[in-house]
């Protein structure tokens, strides 16, 4: 520290001096007032260049490598300058172009080589700069150190998904999906003419196919698609798989029919009719061709039902009332429905052979039917007995285990070019006998 008077340096905190020594001609003014000399050799300690601060007759010497003198990350530098861009002093030995061209332009940002930021401050001006190849090489060693704490939270969300995935949702929230899913196939099981063993048709009957490769039974899923209307997009993924399974085989054999079960909001609105002429359409396959099969459910709206069911069979379709002889008022239905076919409910079919009460009540829907319908399916026939037993009472088509199981569509189709060559195909009387 000194103390000038004169224009001459009278004494400093080494002494007094002697000789005359005058003040050091100014580089800069900071914004306060103060007149810096940059780089200045002291004349009395003569030793290393000093940064001079002058204020009033008293001045400071500064060694520069003081405004530096700061903690920094490895690999970084930094250099002062003045506001002018003079530079007063660096650390780590920066690029002095970089730090030239970045002190004309001060900001933040990145070169080719290099990550660089500028701040300023009482005229002066500070430049950090790192190169790039170290912040790599720090960032891969924080990655190393990340890696196996991000390899532990990535398995406890997979852990998380899984457990979500696996925790029950409603049956109705399942539905729902597989419905969007698609997951639904059909399964075909014939019907035979009684008489003569041939193939006539099938009954199209929904599977619900799990994602893991399972059958879902139709009595485990239709009554809450019933419920929920689930039901009717079900319906037409039935309609679709029944023409891309059936399409050519229903096209080549004219004789040939497939049942579709309606629920009770299609055969109270209509609805699938239009379905069904949208996605017959160029398909060549005939409407007479689709039988339709309605239980007593749908019947509860009567007026609504006779008026879709008549429209059905205006269209060419038959029709048939399903589960015959389980509901309360069949007989009123056979009166007032316009109708094709009747299907023998499976618990009738049961009791023949049996010396039971029912047994006799079965004798009387048989006989009710050929007097009422055109058609008789007997549903779930499993022995030859039976089968005998509904031929000499004039049934004419059954369905069931003794014939067979409901099929996927490849093994319908075996199955149906199997009995053509073996008894034939069915004349084509019956699909006209139904108009
Ligand atoms: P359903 O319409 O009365 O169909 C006949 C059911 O009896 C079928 O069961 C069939 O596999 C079974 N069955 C046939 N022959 C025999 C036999 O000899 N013995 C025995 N024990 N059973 C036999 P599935 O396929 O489980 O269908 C059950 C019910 O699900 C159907 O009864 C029908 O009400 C409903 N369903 C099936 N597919 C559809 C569909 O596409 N739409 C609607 N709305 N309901 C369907
Ligand atoms: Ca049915
Ligand atoms: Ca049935």
């Amino acid at each position: 520290m000194g103390y000038f008077a004169d224009g001459l340096l009278k004494c400093t905190s080494w002494g007094r001096t002697a000789g005359k020594i005058t003040k050091s001609g100014v580089d800069y003014v900071t914004p306060d007032g103060i007149d810096v000399t940059i780089r200045m050799q002291p004349a009395v300690s003569g030793g290393k260049p000093m940064m001079a601060l002058h204020s009033g007759s008293y001045n400071v010497l500064v060694a520069p490598s003081r405004l530096v003198d700061v903690l920094i990350d490895d690999g970084m530098s930094i250099a002062l300058a003045t506001g002018q861009g003079e530079i007063i002093n660096t650390l780590n030995a920066p690029d002095i172009g970089l730090i030239r061209s970045l002190v004309s332009a001060p900001g933040k940002g990145m070169t080719d080589s290099d990550l660089f930021a500028v701040a300023h401050g009482g005229g002066l001006l500070a430049v950090a700069t790192e190169p790039k190849s170290k912040i790599a090489a720090s960032l891969r060693t924080e990655q190393m150190l990340l890696l196996p704490v991000g390899v532990f939270i990535a398995a406890f969300i997979v852990a998380v998904v899984i457990w979500l995935s696996k925790k029950r949702l409603s049956p109705l929230a399942e539905l729902e999906i597989a419905v969007r899913n698609h997951e639904f196939i059909v399964h075909y099981q014939p019907i035979v003419e009684l008489k003569t063993g041939i193939c006539v048709g099938a009954e199209a009957l929904v599977r619900w196919r799990r994602p893991d490769g399972s059958l879902v039974s139709p009595d485990l899923f239709i009554p809450l698609a019933e419920q929920s209307g689930l039901i009717k997009p079900i319906t037409d993924q039935v309609i679709k798989a029944v023409i891309l399974d059936l399409n050519s085989t229903l096209v080549e054999d004219r004789t040939l029919h497939i049942a579709i079960n309606l629920c009770a909001a299609d055969i109270k609105s209509g609805r699938i009719l239009d379905v069904l002429e949208e996605r017959l359409a160029n398909t060549g396959i005939r409407t007479e061709q689709i039988w339709l099969e309605a239980t007593e459910r749908g019947f509860l709206d009567i007026d609504a039902a006779r008026v879709t069911l008549a429209k059905a069979r205006e269209r060419g379709h038959s029709v048939a009332i399903d589960d015959f002889g389980t509901g309360y008022s069949s007989l009123q239905y056979l009166q007032r429905l316009p109708l094709d076919a009747l299907k023998i409910d499976k618990s009738f079919i049961d009791t023949i052979g049996r010396d039971t009460a029912t047994s006799s009540v079965t004798s009387h829907i048989i006989d009710m039917s050929e007097i009422a319908q055109p058609f008789s399916v007997a549903e779930g026939v499993e022995t030859e007995d039976q089968a005998d037993y509904l031929k000499a009472h004039g049934v004419d088509f059954g369905q069931g285990w003794l014939f067979s199981k409901a099929l996927p569509a490849d093994d319908f189709v075996a199955y149906h070019r199997r009995t053509k060559e073996k008894y034939g195909a069915a004349p084509e009387v019956i699909q006209a006998a139904a108009e």
